[in-house]
């Protein structure tokens, strides 16, 4: 049996036609930039979120970039984030010039350990970045808490989390901005790049929306310096095909997460995620503590199971980032997580049989010792 860790042509034959009919729409009309399906899509997601405004750009990490532009954010300014995250979060405050400083994960949910933050904190710090990562937020309330008592900016990062919940509220609609991912492989993946930027105050709506067209109001005019970071009107199309479905999709993530945790508790030395009782995850990934991570990934990959290491390496650790001066030992709980997690198939096409199959062939290897 093959269970595949993304199955995105099973989705693609599932709304082929619904599809395809929106993209000859696109190329009928010829508008491919700021055609209305990009609007149509803002107002969906805006009102999907609970947000004020919303903005579609170019990719999820634009979307990071735009928010840190429209706050101002830059040289000689710090910003707060997680080194067990995506490289975009950190590579985003690196290039609007400003200085990533990182903070350790809690070890059972791998998001920002908030306990930690406020030790961070110096008369250069300008923003939180939190990410919800593998689409369960963090803990937002203490977040929100430390910015208002420093007077920082909260960025949500959930670019995995879409239609996430924190205690009733969408992830991405707490902090000051929140920025979404359109990749493919996201819950609401598009057909090529494509990302999206919230927030609940419409005046750093409107800075966010000249931001992505090169800074203009009105048209031509330019009071400071934004960039190109425009979401395609045939992604905006696509999108608001698979929006349609997205609940839908996310439940079907829940119950194979719900199987899974029932079938991998039995097993010894694999710990399966924990989502906090006043979250509700989208669950962009199953990822579990395993022994002997690389061995029991390329045991699942004998088995036709597909698996994925997020993130082999901690952002502190990386080459680009040696100036900000980290060691290996600074975040035991991420570079232990990097070392000891595996995300296992959770695409919403699969079926019970195959999260079975996965679950079968781990207690296989882990009984084989
Ligand atoms: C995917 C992702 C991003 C970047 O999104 P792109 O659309 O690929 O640019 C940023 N942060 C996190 C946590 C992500 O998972």
């Amino acid at each position: 049996m093959k269970v595949p860790l993304l199955d995105l042509g099973a989705q693609f034959d599932s709304i082929r036609d619904e599809l395809m009919s929106a993209i000859e729409a696109v190329m009928e009309s010829q508008r491919f930039i700021n055609g209305p399906e990009v609007a149509e899509l803002e107002k969906q997601i805006a009102e999907y979120t609970g947000c004020a405004s919303a903005v579609g750009v170019s990719s999820g990490t634009d979307a990071l970039i735009v928010g840190l532009m429209a706050l101002g954010i830059g040289a000689g300014d710090e910003v707060i984030t997680t080194p067990y995250t995506f490289f975009a979060t950190a590579g985003s405050i690196w290039r609007v010039g400003a200085k990533p400083v990182f903070v350790d994960i809690e070890p059972d949910t791998f998001n920002i350990d908030t306990t930690r933050i406020e030790a961070a904190i110096n008369e250069r710090t300008k923003a939180i970045i939190p990410v919800h990562l593998f689409g369960q937020a963090a803990e937002m309330d203490p977040i929100l808490a430390l910015a208002a008592k420093h007077d920082l900016f909260v960025i949500e990062d959930a670019a995995q989390a879409i239609g996430a919940r924190y205690r009733g509220h969408s992830a991405g609609s707490l902090g000051d901005i929140g920025c979404f991912s359109f990749f493919p492989s996201k819950n609401l993946g598009g057909v090529g790049d494509g990302g999206m930027v919230v927030s609940q105050d419409e005046q750093l709506g409107a800075r966010l929306l000249q931001c992505r067209n090169h800074g203009s109001s009105p048209k031509y005019y330019h009071a400071w310096v934004g960039g190109n970071f425009r979401l395609d009107t045939l992604q905006a199309a696509a999108l608001l095909v698979k929006l349609k479905h997205l609940e839908k999709w996310h439940q079907a993530r829940r119950a194979h997460a719900a199987l899974y945790d029932e079938l991998l508790a039995e097993i010894d030395g694999v710990v399966t995620p924990v989502v906090r009782p006043h979250n509700e995850s989208i669950y962009n990934q199953y990822v579990v503590r395993v022994p002997r991570r690389d061995a029991c990934q390329k045991f699942l990959g004998e088995h036709g199971i597909g698996s994925a290491v997020y993130y082999p390496l901690s952002l502190h650790q990386q080459e680009c980032f040696a100036d900000l001066g980290y060691s290996t030992g600074d975040f035991p709980e991420s570079e232990r997580a990097a070392a000891e997690t595996l995300a296992l198939p959770i695409d919403p096409e699969l079926n019970d049989e195959q999260i079975r199959h996965v679950a079968n062939v781990i207690s296989e290897f882990v009984a084989a010792g």
